[in-house]
């Protein structure tokens, strides 16, 4: 094992070309390196040894050449078809509707079972993975390691007057259940699913590295609370009917995945979208933390026991998922979602939603088209909404209906070269939407595209011209807002003096007049989709335009972003994490996004503690900076990044100040979501309760001892099945790939692809003919033809 060791720190134990001018808030003194055996997490799913030999696929090793990809893209890659307006059947089967109709009030509680209405035979399908740590027991412990290797940073920290104060962090340990499941792929293929539960470590090693700096600036809880697929504020977006198609498609998963099936519609791109049962755990994780937030900022009776500012790590994506057309990697949208929730629950009035991911959030712009009245593209149909709905406010001859609260806006910058306008997706529709401006009609939309720079000096140039414009708008559509209400409110008060002076004497009056009703309170909310694939350091296949940000953008927007907050919403902004998929756009874009976030609030300390700045920087209207330059340096990031590989191992006598810090970063990081730490490759693969071909041999370990801490040292070989058991494979899954010569279909962010001439989206019996051939071989070469059938004649629409 000390062999092992060895072979694994040795890349890390070289400091060279380490930046000199790099500096800590404090100083950081190292805690214990010594990672006792019995403390490591990294249990690994997938990995196995043979013959006494340690195989570690990671990233790297399973990594295709891009040259060879993109020629081989080139030569294969048919174009889809982008987003047809033949919807894809989103009617659910009729059995699931019909539990899903009996089943009533799915929502009402917190610790239900995640579905109440699946068979049992899933249940322990469904059981989450052993190694969530619910209540945060290892970071409690790491950090208070950390703060007791430097009781100075206890002394000189500065800290909030107020708990309330401070960012509160929301993991979503559940958002680690969706993972790839197709076992069947080659290693070059999966290494192209971007969009993988390892981008919540390194989530988790961004929220770290902001909490290092600022130890009492931040809050971090766990969301173990899992909202229902089924609740109102999901319909009211999604409408009646794709919210069970997908809890449909999760579950039948299931048996698609354990025959080697693909588990989506073969009509989708399956390059994007993945399901596995688990993913339905992912999806109520997701909706429970964002109702979490919500409630972090609007719960507590006295208002000053709410947080201003959240933050929610969470999995899948949103922005690209329209009412009824899931889209991107995004099965739903979650910040719509969350709005929806916020005004069910507390009244939001209205919202801005300012998105700064490298792509353009088409589907949450769509569903502000639909909040004004209009139509949607790929909004709901008739069939979707509720006939309640339909008549309290129907559609006039054109097909607009009057606007509905809450109100909300959507500010987005983005790269119009990434998206829409890449080979094949270029329509004149998707570029229109992409680069629409509007602020009438009760449409409150804005977009801006990214420039190319050189220095940052010039790209700051171009976001105080060119950029800030979200910001501005944003402003513009609260302003008028508020100057709405104002006159409504106005009205109100005059009609309420003429009521009441009729009441006075109403035997003057010919008719009598009508109570009036006050206008909806004015409660603005201005939330963040933080994406950070416009990163610097994001994978260049995944940006493939060269069109990035600077690191400390992310910095410099939070903090703008809550400046406009200060004035409108007093101070509240909750930030959803989008998109971001290389470790290092992940790492350091959340670190600056925490840090400038953080940074107005900077005024609000205990005086005297702070041991970073000076007094005048506090003063109204002076940029208070708490982004450190040197901190969005290329080596920082990849100290950062060395964390995110499962077999990580500290340095073990890091010598200069980046090393020191990142190796407590990086300790703390991996302590928030034990479960998120999976091997580059792993695959979703569930395993029998008595496997007996595969099994060498199995024994029991009780779940109080994972949960507690002590999990043997699990860097190599053995995985957990889902009762505890840890199981040792004899082989690998990944070696029992056939040759795959699909054709790759990478982050095309299209939904649809033509299937054949007649257009006709797949029906049950087609599904049936291919799972009907009686060996599964067959129906492997049966569904790989479907889906290599070539894409005719490819018209652009
Ligand atoms: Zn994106």
């Amino acid at each position: 094992m000390s062999n092992l060791k060895e072979t694994l720190s040795k890349d890390n134990d070289s400091e060279e070309s380490l930046i000199s001018q790099f500096e800590t808030t404090l100083s950081i003194k190292p805690s214990s390196n010594e990672v006792a055996e019995n403390h490591d997490l990294s249990l690994d799913h997938t990995v196995l040894v043979g013959n006494n030999s340690v195989i570690n696929y990671t990233r790297d090793q399973s990594i295709v050449d891009i040259a060879e990809l993109e020629e081989e893209e080139q030569l294969l890659e048919q174009i889809p078809k982008f987003k047809t307006k033949n919807r894809y059947k989103l009617e659910p089967k009729l059995a699931v509707k019909k539990e899903v109709e009996n089943t009533r009030n799915p929502s009402n509680s917190k610790s239900r079972s995640p579905s109440p209405f699946v068979d049992s035979q899933y249940e322990k399908i469904l059981s989450p993975s052993p190694l969530i740590d619910h209540s945060l027991t290892r970071f409690t412990k790491s950090f208070a390691e950390f703060l007791n290797s430097n009781p100075h940073i206890q002394r000189e920290s500065p800290r909030f007057i107020h708990e309330s104060l401070k960012t509160l962090v929301i993991l979503s340990p559940y958002s680690a259940e969706h993972a790839f499941g197709r076992k069947w792929v080659t290693k070059s293929y999966l290494s192209t699913i971007f969009e993988r539960p390892q981008r919540l470590l390194a989530s988790c090693i961004g929220v770290s590295a902001a909490i290092t700096m600022f130890p009492f600036y931040y809050k971090l809880i766990n969301s173990t609370k899992k909202g229902s697929i089924f609740s109102s504020h999901v319909r009211k977006i999604h409408g009646k009917n794709w919210p069970k198609k997908l809890f449909e498609l999760c579950i039948d998963s299931h048996e698609k995945l354990q025959n080697d099936d693909l588990e989506v519609p073969n009509d989708w791109n399956v390059g994007d979208i993945y399901l596995t049962p688990k993913t339905l755990n992912a999806i109520e994780g997701v909706i429970g933390t964002v109702e979490t937030a919500v409630d972090s900022l609007y719960g507590q009776e006295v208002e000053s026991d709410n947080h201003n500012l959240a933050f929610v790590v969470i999995r899948p994506p949103g922005h690209h998922s329209h009412a009824c057309l899931p889209s991107g990697f995004c099965l739903l949208n979650n910040v719509q979602i969350g709005i929806e929730y916020a005004f069910e629950n507390y009244h939001i009035s209205h919202c801005a939603i300012l998105d700064i991911d490298l792509h353009h959030g088409d589907g949450s712009q769509d569903i502000c088209w639909e909040r004004a009245g209009f139509t949607g593209d790929y909004g709901k149909e008739d069939s979707d909404e509720s006939d309640e709905v339909k008549q309290k406010n129907p559609r006039d001859d054109y097909g607009k209906r009057f606007a509905t609260y809450p109100k909300v806006g959507y500010f987005s910058l983005h790269d119009i070269k990434s998206y829409p306008t890449e080979l094949g997706y270029a329509t004149k529709e998707n570029i229109k939407n992409a680069s629409t401006c509007i602020m009438d009609h009760d449409l409150n939309i804005w977009n801006v595209h990214l420039q190319g720079w050189k220095t940052e000096d010039e790209f700051y140039k171009h976001y105080k011209t060119k950029y800030v414009s979200i910001l501005n708008r944003a402003n513009q559509f609260l302003n008028n807002a508020k100057k709405e209400y104002d006159l409504e409110y106005h009205g109100y008060l005059n009609d309420l003096a003429k009521y009441n002076k009729y009441l006075l004497k109403p035997h003057l009056y010919n008719q009598p007049v009508k109570k009036p009703q006050p206008p909806l309170p004015f409660k603005p909310l201005i939330v963040v989709s933080a994406g950070f694939d416009a990163s610097e350091y994001e994978n260049p296949q995944m940006q493939r335009h060269g069109i990035n940000v600077p690191t400390s953008f992310y910095a410099t927007f939070s903090k703008d972003v809550v400046k406009l907050a200060n004035i409108h919403t007093s101070g509240k902004v909750i930030s959803f994490l989008e998109g971001g998929y290389s470790d290092g756009a992940l790492t350091s874009g959340i670190f600056s996004h925490l840090i400038g976030l953080t940074s107005t609030a900077n005024s609000l300390t205990s005086p005297s503690r702070n041991s970073y700045g000076s007094d005048d920087s506090h003063d109204e209207g002076v940029d208070d900076v708490l982004w450190n330059p040197t901190w969005g340096h290329e080596q920082v990031m990849k100290e950062l990044v060395k964390g995110c590989k499962r077999t990580w191992t500290p340095y073990k006598n890091p010598r200069s100040d980046v090393t020191v810090w990142a190796n407590e970063v990086i300790k703390l990081g991996r302590s928030m979501m034990p479960n998120a730490i999976l091997p580059a490759n792993y695959i979703y693969h569930y395993q029998e309760p008595e496997p007996t071909t595969l099994l060498k041999k199995t024994r029991s370990v009780s779940p109080e001892l994972i949960d507690g801490n002590i999990v043997s040292h699990k860097i190599i070989k053995e995985i957990m099945d889902s009762e505890g058991n840890i199981v040792e494979y004899s082989h690998s899954p990944l070696k029992k790939d056939p040759d795959d010569n699909r054709r790759i279909m990478r982050h095309t962010r299209s939904y649809y692809k033509k299937l054949n001439n007649n257009d006709e989206a797949p029906t049950d019996n087609s599904k049936s003919q291919l799972t009907s051939n009686s060996t599964s071989s067959n129906r492997k070469q049966a569904l790989r033809e479907a889906i290599l059938q070539p894409i005719p004649d490819v018209k652009y629409k």
